[in-house]
Formats: structure tokens, sequence, C-alpha cells
């Protein structure tokens, strides 16, 4: 995964990344753990303190700026792709049957 900082406004941080690569997942139809690419752009917008608003552009996320941890950010992106819906290749090819 490659990732930017970038100061925009005052109190914001805007992270720039992109994730590839394998992630295994459970299937949602058989359960069997199995392989998805990764390649996804994450955009997030970092708010520095508690935000009481939205932004049109960005999923804003509350941290403190001076102990940003991409790693956590990261993770919690990577549990939310992890908690769409996967089938595995099985399940796609009985599908289509
Ligand atoms: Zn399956």
């Amino acid at each position: 995964m490659k990732g930017t900082l970038e100061s925009t406004k005052r109190d914001f941080v805007l992270m720039n990344a992109h994730l590839s690569g394998n992630l295994q997942v459970p299937c949602d139809v058989c359960a069997e753990p199995f392989d998805i690419m990764l390649d996804e752009d994450v955009r997030l917008l970092l708010y520095n303190g508690v935000y009481n608003g939205s932004d049109d552009k960005y999923d804003i996320i509350e941290v403190e700026i001076s102990i940003i941890n991409m790693d956590e950010l990261l993770n919690s992106e990577i549990e939310l792709i992890k908690s769409d819906y996967h089938s595995c290749e099985t399940c796609n090819n009985k599908e289509r049957n």
C-alpha cells in the first residue's frame, strides 16, 4: 500500500492511499476463505478534533493529527472491504449455471 498525507486547510489532513495486493476473505455463500485482489483508491479527510458537519467529497475521520496512525486507518478500511459481500469463484460459477 502506498499513501500520502497532505495538509489542506487548518486542522484538516487529506490522506490519499492506494490499496493493492491480495486479501483473504471468507466466501459469503460457502464460508470458504479465498483471496481477492485489492485495487482501490482510498481518500480520507482527517480532521483534528471533533467535526460537526459533513463533506460531500470525502469521508471525514476524526483523529488527533499529532498521532495519526496510518496502519490503523488502513486496517479499518480493510475491515470495511472485508465486510462487503464476497463470493468465491466456485460459488460464482454455480450461480451462472
Ligand atoms: Zn463460495
